[in-house]
């Protein structure tokens, strides 16, 4: 072992995770898993122990009752012998002393560390935290202070109209509040959807009684006694008492810039190779803040869900133990909104033909569909509307050839599990 491995005290560094989110518990509970038995520290900044996000532009806002959202259960935070800093920050990271600075001034040694600071709001210069009326989403204390303000208010303008956005809408809509969303894009989820999936769920979003704005230009924006007021190139002034922006997040890369690690110019993401390893010797990075190698088109890609933290977190655990760890599943994504689940198993992309098993649900009635997404005679890109179960049949299919035509995807009348056999053909029996 090199002296920079060793405490002061001439022990073995520990291994220690920055940041307490989905990313970082779920390296802490691998690591155990994996059999680590020697000293594992970790950092996070927030107050909380950690905790999924999930729910928090879901359950926790509808205020149905508090749902457990731990990520590391008592049993585990008692006998795990791991070290949980909590409310404590990493301010500066040495990769070359292997050491963390914390903001109460110590100095945490590591034999390995791993980034896992996810990302923090995007934020609107004309509205910026704490601005009164204005609320954005990304830790429990905001979704308890969005929450509160749900329960006494009458109008909610939601500016964005992506995943966050529209679960934000639906739930407040749900509550009874008069919402509007302004998208600034022409379709909602337009990168990740095809048109006409785009537009059923405008007409979705519309029925539910959202007014919806779509390729809506903000001209002004400002806080306003007792309210917010947006000025639209051509839709004039809209007065609301909240706004919720929610134009996306920024990946926390700070603390890997300033040491130096490549970060990635095209994502803003710290570049990790299929290990989770950065640039930087015994340097690993995890989640929603790493912009990740995809092995399937052999570039790199930053995913802000849920999956890929865990699935990070899982094989940068096994990497800093020096084991290689199973590859990933295919890229899964879900969002709950305007009383449809919609699940995605891979990517979309600009000029995928796509194969809609349907019929999609009218209005606000339930019922289930699926779009196929095919790349020459692959399916790249599958998306589910309340057919989660039926998805799943499709894992082993995405990123090959299909054996049979791409429109018999299309056909309701063969189950799901049969139409995964047929597409995968012979091999799979
Ligand atoms: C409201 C909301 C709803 C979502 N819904 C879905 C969904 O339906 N489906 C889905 O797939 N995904 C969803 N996501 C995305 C998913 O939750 C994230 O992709 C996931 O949490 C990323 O995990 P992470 O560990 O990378 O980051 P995080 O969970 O954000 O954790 C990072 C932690 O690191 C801390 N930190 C940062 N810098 C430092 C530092 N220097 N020192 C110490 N601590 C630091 C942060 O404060 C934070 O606690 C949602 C996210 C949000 C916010």
């Amino acid at each position: 072992m090199s002296p920079s491995n060793e405490t002061a005290e001439g022990r073995e560094a520990p291994l220690v995770i920055v940041g307490a989110g989905q990313a970082g518990a779920m390296a802490a509970r691998a690591l155990r898993e994996l059999g680590h038995a020697g000293e594992l520290v970790l950092i996070g900044d927030e107050p909380h122990a950690p905790y999924e996000r999930p729910p928090l532009s879901k359950a926790v806002l509808a205020d149905e009752g508090m749902p457990d959202i731990g990520l590391l259960p008592e049993p585990f935070q008692a006998q795990s012998g791991l070290a949980l800093k909590r409310g404590r920050r990493v301010v500066r990271l040495d990769p070359a002393r292997r050491e963390l600075h914390l903001d109460d001034g110590g100095v945490q040694p590591y034999r390995a560390c791993l980034l896992a600071t996810g990302g923090g709001v995007r934020v609107l210069p004309a509205l910026p935290p704490g601005t009164p009326g204005v609320h954005y989403l990304r830790t429990l204390d905001d979704a308890r202070g969005l929450r509160a303000a749900l329960r006494t208010a009458r109008s909610l303008l939601v500016i964005g109209g992506g995943f966050l956005g529209l679960e934000i809408a639906s739930t407040a809509r749900a509550l009874g509040l008069d919402v509007t969303v302004i998208e600034l894009g022409p379709a909602l989820l337009g990168r990740v959807m095809p048109p006409e999936a785009s537009r059923w769920l405008a007409t979705r979003v519309q029925a539910h009684g959202v007014r919806l704005l779509l390729g809506a230009k903000l001209s002004g924006l400002e806080a306003v006694g007792g309210g917010i007021a947006a000025t639209l190139a051509d839709a004039g002034e809209l007065r609301a008492e909240l706004a919720v922006v929610a134009v996306g997040q920024e990946p926390n890369v700070a603390l890997a810039r300033e040491a130096g690690l490549l970060i990635d110019a095209a994502n803003g993401g710290i570049r990790v190779d299929a290990r989770c390893r950065t640039s930087a010797e015994g340097v690993y990075a995890a989640g929603d803040c790493a912009s990740g190698f995809d092995a399937a088109t052999g570039t790199h890609r930053r995913l802000e869900s849920w999956q890929n933290a865990n699935e990070q977190a899982r094989i940068a655990a096994a990497a800093m133990l020096g084991e290689a760890a199973e590859p990933p599943p295919p890229p899964w994504f879900w969002t709950d909104q305007f009383g449809c689940n919609i699940q995605m198993l891979g990517h979309g992309a600009p000029g995928l033909a796509y194969h809609l098993r349907g019929p999609l649900p009218e209005g606000r009635e339930p019922g289930k569909a699926m779009l196929f997404g095919i790349d020459g005679d692959r399916l790249v890109h599958a998306i589910a509307i309340n057919a989660g179960g039926d998805l799943r049949a499709f894992r082993n299919v995405l990123g090959r050839s299909l054996a049979c035509a791409p429109e018999t995807l299309a056909d309701a009348g063969i189950p799901a599990k049969q139409l995964a056999r047929l597409a995968l053909g012979p091999a799979s029996a």
